[in-house]
């Protein structure tokens, strides 16, 4: 029994006025029969119809059924409550499209977990559509349709069938049909129908309640005294209320004059107060198991799979790309190069001190920045776990003219004989021990140079090899002053030759190279073992040695004036050879014009001061005073003074050389210039514990490795970082588009789906249910 008393239901909107839907209705309905509820289009039946089933919330009032106030109820105890005793019907019958005429009806009884193919099949025959089991709703008429739905809410055997205008999309005859099911049903539950038509309620009403305006306007049962037609009684016609009278009625009226009208008793008469029984309902609580969730999820997902294949593909495309994008951004560069170290067994990186890049077309590659202990120290905190000597650009040039092997000798160009050393590691015998085992000298000064090299046969081949003027010689030949490439200012000091046994190890590479195997560059750097060569060359052979503690303190002793320098008179530069150096041939005419005094020549002077001087007017030339600065070529704010000297120009002379200063005249002078022209330019990293690292940080101290190998890695480290911005911005994008891709999905596939939601509601499923048989088709998604 329900009993509804002082119900309201008011609906509020933001932008519409309060609608008071439900008035203050007071209604007790049995536990079975039919009853209409009748009225005007908004005049409050459906909100009734849904307060009862519980699919709206009551704003005042109450309703109880069999003893259960529904205001009481919460979210869990309404799905409850409409899983085990609501049967609802509606107008556009409400079927599940995905699933056939079985599985739709048979949902009523997988949500309480008492599936029943004998109860189907039973409720299916009472609705006349045995044999319809396996057919979509899409293949039924309406009137089958909706059979199906009242198959579906009768099937659980429900308390109450409530029937929103059951009949509003039938044809009359098939309307007929499904208000006498209802009919025969209401026997054993109460059956609320919502209708617009009066004649279908006269006919089959048990009650009929009138709403107008949210009200009850009347409310009557049928009178069980009622007869439905007319009789005659002795003289009296007994003829039911409003009825129209025939012919024939009129014509028996005339005939029995004497007879009496008598007015029957009405066909429906006000209810009357019903007493309410205590009892109490037992409401299952139970919902859909796993297996049946997921079931319905893949109904939901079938004839969508053009567009989880499309949406799949994209975001595997998505995927890809952010994969790559990943692959690029942790690129690291660093581990690649100590990794491809250990394989090819190199056991020493060296860094070269790079000019800042955007500097470097003033530069030709050879000039490079100078190290400080700051470098070397950021190093070493950097974890690195070897040792890091300086080297200094103290070499030992080779001649680059066509030896008597017919093998031009550039650096690597197409021979195995290098073109100069690679520096001079400043070191210690133990450094010598680890690389080349016991030190054995293979010459040796007996007087040797603080300043002198110790350098390896292999080095000392080169030189014996390269140039015309040692062929035939032995080590012993090459020490103490030496200029292997005969220019008259590249000198060095030898002071040993140390075995190396490169020979030996790299004899079947020397067959090949004395065989002629190797006819173009490409050839070298084919071969396996003249990459082992050149590795050991980069590590080892190729440097020369001091083992002068102070060696950085009399390197200079070694050099000449070079050209690494750019001078600066007048604010003028001068990048080219005319940086000053001594000119021995002209000490004496030097010594002519004093302290502090230079001569120089009246071409350059012309460039540099404008004048136009000419060897007939040179003599006219007053003397006066200049300021002289030095600095790197690749020093390109002049920053960093080499140094400044002040001079008096005393004379200018028609000498090609541009300035003439002699060296005897300014010792210090002369020392600081050829100090300038010594410096550490590289650092030698001895072993690769940790040498990762080192490259990492190399990178922002702008040093660059000097190696095959390495200067690959690095040049595609490089190449990958110019990317890995644009690939960073990439893979956000891509990141919010699946993200995009996904939550659109998603919630088109739910708001495609709000209907058949609604018809889950209806039935009873928890909302923990729909968003389980939903995140499962996301989830499913996701998956593929
Ligand atoms: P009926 O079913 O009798 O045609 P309803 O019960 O659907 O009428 O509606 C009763 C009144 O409540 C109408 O005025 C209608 O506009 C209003 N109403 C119904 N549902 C809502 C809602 N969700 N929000 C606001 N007003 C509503
Ligand atoms: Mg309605």
């Amino acid at each position: 029994m329900i009993k509804i008393s002082g119900l309201n239901k008011i609906y509020k909107s933001k932008k519409r006025k309060k609608c008071h839907a439900l008035n203050d209705i007071n209604i007790t309905l049995p536990d079975t029969g039919l009853v209409f509820v009748l009225g005007k289009s908004g005049s409050g039946k459906s909100t009734l119809l849904n307060l009862i089933g519980g699919l709206d919330s009551i704003t005042s009032g109450k309703i109880e059924v069999d003893g259960n106030n529904l205001s009481k109820f919460n979210e869990s105890d309404f799905c409850n409550y409409r899983n085990a005793h609501i049967g609802f019907i509606f107008q556009d019958y409400h079927l599940i499209n995905e699933l056939t005429v079985y599985e739709n009806i048979v949902l009523s009884l997988d949500l309480r977990q008492a599936v029943d193919r004998d109860k189907v099949k039973n409720a299916l025959e009472k609705v006349d559509l045995a044999g319809y089991e396996d057919r979509y709703p899409s293949e039924l008429s309406g009137g089958q349709q909706q059979r199906v739905a009242i198959a579906r809410a009768i099937v659980k055997n429900p308390r109450i069938i409530l029937a929103d205008e059951p009949t509003g999309n039938l044809d009359t005859n098939t309307a007929r049909s499904i208000i006498d099911l209802l009919k025969q049903l209401s026997k054993d539950c109460l059956i609320l129908i919502v209708s617009h038509n009066t004649s279908d309620a006269n006919n089959y009403a048990d009650r009929i309640i009138e709403l107008s305006q949210g009200k009850i306007l009347s409310d009557k049962s049928r009178n069980s005294k009622f007869k439905d037609e007319i009789t005659l009684k002795g003289k009296n016609l007994i003829y039911p209320a409003g009825t129209c009278l025939s012919d024939s009625d009129i014509k028996l009226i005339n005939d029995n004059k004497t007879s009496k009208l008598i007015k029957q008793t009405d066909k429906f008469i006000d209810t009357a107060p019903m007493e309410q029984q205590p009892k109490r309902a037992y409401i299952v609580n139970k919902g859909l198991l796993f297996r049946k969730k997921l079931n319905l999820s893949s109904k939901f997902l079938k004839n969508k799979s053009l567009v989880i294949t499309l949406s799949s593909f994209m975001v595997a495309v998505i995927m890809v790309i952010m994969a790559l994008a990943q692959t690029i951004i942790t690129f690291d560069g660093g581990k690649i190069i100590a990794s491809e170290m250990m394989k090819t067994e190199q056991s020493s990186v060296l860094l070269n001190k790079a000019v800042a890049k955007e500097k470097a077309e003033l530069l030709d590659t050879n000039y490079r920045a100078e190290i400080n202990e700051g470098d070397i120290n950021a190093f070493y905190n950097t974890g690195y776990n070897g040792k890091i000597y300086p080297v200094f650009n103290v070499t030992v040039p080779i001649s680059s003219v066509k030896n008597t092997l017919g093998i031009s000798s550039s650096n690597f160009g197409n021979s195995i004989y290098m073109k100069e050393a690679l520096g001079t590691l400043a070191v210690d015998e133990e450094f010598l021990k680890r690389k080349f085992g016991e030190v054995k000298y293979l010459a040796e000064l007996k007087n040797p140079y603080p300043e002198g090299l110790i350098i390896t046969d292999y080095i000392a081949d080169c030189i014996l090899a390269s140039n015309k003027n040692y062929q035939g010689q032995e080590y012993t030949d090459i020490l103490g002053e030496c200029r292997p490439a005969g220019w008259t200012y590249d000198s060095v000091k030898i002071n040993a030759v140390i075995y190396t046994g490169y020979k030996e190890k790299f004899s079947s590479l020397f067959e090949k190279f004395y065989s002629g195997a190797f006819k173009k560059t490409k050839d070298y750097y084919d071969d396996k073992e003249f990459q082992r060569f050149s590795n050991d060359i980069y590590s080892s052979l190729g440097y020369s040695f001091s083992l002068n503690p102070n060696y950085s303190e009399v390197a200079y002793l070694t050099r000449d004036f070079g050209s690494h320098e750019k001078t600066v008179i007048n604010g003028k530069e001068f990048i080219d050879n005319s940086t000053p150096y001594v000119s021995f041939q002209n000490i004496d005419e030097c010594k002519l014009f004093g302290e502090n005094t230079i001569i120089m020549s009246y071409k350059k002077y012309n460039e540099i001061f404008g004048t136009s001087y000419d060897t007939s007017t040179i003599k006219s030339f007053t003397p006066h005073s200049i300021t002289l600065t030095s600095y790197r070529y690749y020093d390109v704010d002049n920053q960093n003074p080499l140094y400044t000297v002040e001079f008096t120009i005393e004379a200018l002379t028609t000498a090609s050389d541009t300035f003439l200063i002699a060296e005897e005249m300014y010792p210090e002078l002369e020392k600081t210039m050829r100090s300038a022209e010594v410096y550490c330019y590289s650092l030698y990293f001895e072993g690769t514990d940790g040498i990762g690292d080192v490259l990492d940080a190399a990178e922002t101290l702008n040093y660059e490795p000097q190696s095959f190998s390495i200067e690959g890695v690095h040049t595609m480290t490089r190449a990958v970082e110019v990317f890995v911005p644009i690939f960073e911005l990439i893979g956000i994008i891509l990141a919010v588009g699946v993200v995009f891709i996904f939550v659109n999905f998603s919630s088109k596939m739910i708001n495609g789906k709000m209907h058949e939601i609604g018809i889950l509601k209806a039935l009873g499923t928890k909302n923990s249910t729909i968003c389980v048989v939903f995140g499962i088709q996301v989830a499913l998604i996701a998956f593929l």
